[in-house]
């Protein structure tokens, strides 16, 4: 029996007919999970890469060119 990490909900997956690194969803909050290992099984979440955001803004040194 495998529970969803996020909302502990019964995935209902069966060992026989999940591989690792498939991509399952829980059907209650919508969540993506990578089965990393079977057993014991072993869930990540996948997490959705919508926006790069680039945290590096460099500041921009103004010069007094008086
Ligand atoms: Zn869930």
């Amino acid at each position: 029996m495998a529970l969803c990490p996020e909302c502990e909900t019964d995935l209902d997956l069966d060992e026989e007919e999940i591989e690792e690194g498939e991509i399952v969803s829980c059907p209650e909050c919508g969540m993506d999970f990578e089965i990393i290992t079977k057993s014991p099984l072993e869930l990540n979440p996948v997490e959705k890469l919508e926006d790069d955001d680039d945290a590096t803004t460099a500041d921009e040194e103004e010069e007094d060119g008086y």
